[in-house]
């Protein structure tokens, strides 16, 4: 029997729809590393807001980025050796990262590390724009959302309850807005994506549910 051959999956979706962990989960279940890139947008952000750059223009977040050294480590994200990973979720990240990502610069420096990493199959991709620029020859592409209500109470108890309700309804509404109409990578699903609806569904459920389609894509080859 021939060795099996590794694919690529990307996952895409709104915020909140439980991308990250369900990519985590299906990744360790084939046996492939997993690369959340919302935490590599996050990063960057964050790295903005550390050295006080003003968001408003983007030579000066580009000239900024331009000194930034990302390393994905374990899904841990290090910029310029230092540990950023406890930083990402931040509500001053929450607030400034979708204009961040918006901007061309700054997508073309992240997307281009993105393929350079997912270049071997293996990989389980999760974002916005995975399916459509990152790896638009994925093997699978799932676009996986839940209804806008059920995604803010998965937001509330992700936070640990800290944030008030309100607060991440608003929050994920402007994301989303945001994500779905610029012009540099908008949310959208890929032509060949199949759309997967967690709304009633558990994790563990969505998880076998994708599991399932990458083995039928495996046992294509
Ligand atoms: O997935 P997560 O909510 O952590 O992503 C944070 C933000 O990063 C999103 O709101 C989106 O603006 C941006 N993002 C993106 N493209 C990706 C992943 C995330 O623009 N592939």
């Amino acid at each position: 029997m021939g060795k099996e051959k590794k694919i690529i999956i990307a996952i895409d979706g709104p915020a909140g729809a439980g991308k990250s962990t369900v990519a985590d989960k299906v990744a360790k279940k084939l046996g492939y590393s997993h690369l959340d890139t919302g935490s590599m947008y996050r990063g960057a952000t964050f790295f903005l807001i550390k050295n006080k750059v003003p968001m408003e223009k983007e030579e000066d977040v580009l000239t900024e980025l331009r000194k930034m050294k990302m390393e994905m480590r374990e899904n841990k994200i290090f910029i310029n050796g230092e540990n950023f990973t406890p930083f990402l979720r931040t509500e001053e990240v929450e607030k400034h990262v979708s204009w961040v990502s918006s901007l061309f610069g700054v997508r073309k420096i992240l997307v281009q590390k993105q393929k350079d990493i997912a270049r071997e199959g293996g990989f389980v991709l999760d974002g916005r724009d995975i399916g459509t620029q990152v790896c638009p020859n994925a093997e699978l592409k799932i676009f996986l959302s839940a209804s806008p209500e059920i995604r803010v109470k998965r937001r509330f108890f992700q936070l640990k309850e800290e944030v008030d309700l309100d607060f991440i309804r608003k929050d994920l509404k402007r994301r989303d807005e945001y994500d779905k109409n610029r012009k540099a990578g908008p949310l959208k699903p890929a032509d060949d994506a199949i759309f997967l609806d967690s709304s009633h569904l558990t994790q563990k459920e969505v998880v076998e549910k994708i599991v399932r389609k990458a083995r039928e894509v495996i046992g294509d080859y």
